[in-house]
């Protein structure tokens, strides 16, 4: 008979942890490295303990419990996500991918199964960004995309440093631990809307897009809206429209996977009877494959190109940021399948469209992550909801997957 994991015991440590910050509307506000953040990190910590887990904190403040497995010579095998929420945040939001993996733990410790390898539950930290920028800087200091120093002086908004927060909450730990696991599994809420468009219970996480991020500044003249002819305007908002059009039609042609965002934008001098002479707007976009990203970004240069000749406006295009795409482990996400089909859950293949732990982790792990589905895509809002049922087929993958794993080399 197969082995699963304890349902209410799990929605029960999700819904308690949820308290600690509760928000109005049932969500959650517990910013990285706050008390309240504190108050969870020794919640678990408490919960890990019963299980005779040893803790090792990190100096980024990561936390580590690790259950012992036969030969502690292997390298362990990690699961987990955050604590940490938006301020505004939900429940599920890495809370889900914690939770599961103490039930996991608890689930092996009550039925006295010790794995080959050892095990360990990670809590990341400040995986949200929303009080030290950027997000995902406990993983990326770990995996070294980010300097132990550049993560430490992270400002919040009142300036205090990331560092000396760790220390007062006394989650500073003594020095960085390479990654040395196994495999990562990290389970987490969708965050979008396919699973549930789709009528499944699990996501088997091919990977994760690549995006590019870049601002683009347009310049046109500003000029009296009453004696000014249509024909002799330079008008910037004019041309910012017909680029926003080209970058949602960019990614319609490179469905499903292709996105085109334009989330902000700033018009000069923003006045009813001025014509705009100036849009400073941001352009996101993203895709699985890196050739076809290359493409959109071509794309894109070229109908600025066009517009900005046709119109006689000023573009300047400026990089910010950009993530590759990321493909996850095979071995892995095999492991994820083949649980899924062994449980008989309904299942298929996704591609994280945002940022996760798990991202970061797998350029130094081999590493895959398991989504549910959350209730209309909604997630980062205090509505955000998931199922109590999906919530317990998630874990049990995940309990399947870390036992696949265990007796698979990699
Ligand atoms: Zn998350």
């Amino acid at each position: 008979m197969s082995l699963f994991i304890n349902a209410d015991r799990l929605y029960d440590s999700i819904m308690e942890i949820g308290k600690i910050g509760e928000t109005e509307k049932g969500g959650s506000c517990r910013l990285a490295l706050t008390d309240l953040d504190k108050q969870a990190r020794d919640l678990l910590a408490a919960w890990c303990k019963k299980l005779g887990c040893k803790l090792i904190v990190d100096q980024m403040g990561n936390m580590f419990f690790r259950i012992k497995g036969k030969d502690n010579s292997l390298p362990p095998i990690g699961m987990g996500s955050h604590l940490d929420t938006q301020p505004s945040g939900g429940k599920y939001d890495g809370v889900f991918g914690v939770m599961s993996a103490l039930e996991v733990l608890r689930t092996l410790h009550e039925n006295n199964i010790q794995t080959e390898s050892p095990i360990e539950l990670i809590n990341w930290t400040n995986e949200e960004g929303s009080r030290f920028a950027p997000c995902m800087i406990g993983s990326g200091v770990y995996t070294g995309k980010h300097s132990l120093e550049e993560g430490l002086n992270c400002k919040d908004n009142e300036g205090k440093l990331l560092g000396e927060e760790l220390k007062r909450i006394g989650y500073s730990g003594d020095s960085m631990i390479k990654p040395n696991l196994k495999a990562y599994i990290e389970p987490h809420i969708e965050q979008g809307p396919i699973l549930e468009d789709e009528q499944k219970s699990i996501g088997i996480v091919l990977g994760a897009l690549g995006q590019k991020w870049y601002d683009l500044e347009i310049t046109g003249l500003e000029a009296h809206a009453g004696p000014t002819p249509m024909h002799l305007r330079k008008d910037a908002l004019l041309g910012a429209i017909k680029i926003i059009d080209a970058v949602n039609r960019i990614a319609q042609k490179y469905k499903p996977d292709g996105r085109g965002t334009v989330g902000e934008l700033k018009i000069y001098p923003n006045s009813r009877n001025v014509i705009p002479g100036s849009v400073l707007m941001s352009i996101d976009i993203r895709h699985s494959q890196a050739d076809i990203l290359d493409f959109m970004e071509a794309e894109l240069k070229e109908v600025i190109l066009v517009v900005s000749d046709s119109m006689k406006l000023k573009m300047k295009l400026t990089n910010v940021t950009q993530f590759p795409n990321v493909n996850f482990n095979k071995i892995c996400i095999d492991a994820v399948r083949q649980s899924a089909d062994k449980l008989g859950y309904s299942h298929m293949n996704i591609v994280s469209g945002a940022g996760h732990d798990a991202v970061f982790v797998s350029d130094v792990v081999p590493t895959a992550m398991i989504f549910i589905p959350c209730k209309d895509g909604i997630s980062h809002n205090e509505i955000e909801f998931a199922s109590k049922e999906d919530i317990e087929k998630g874990c049990n993958i995940l309990l399947h997957t870390i036992l696949k794993l265990d007796k698979t080399e990699i």
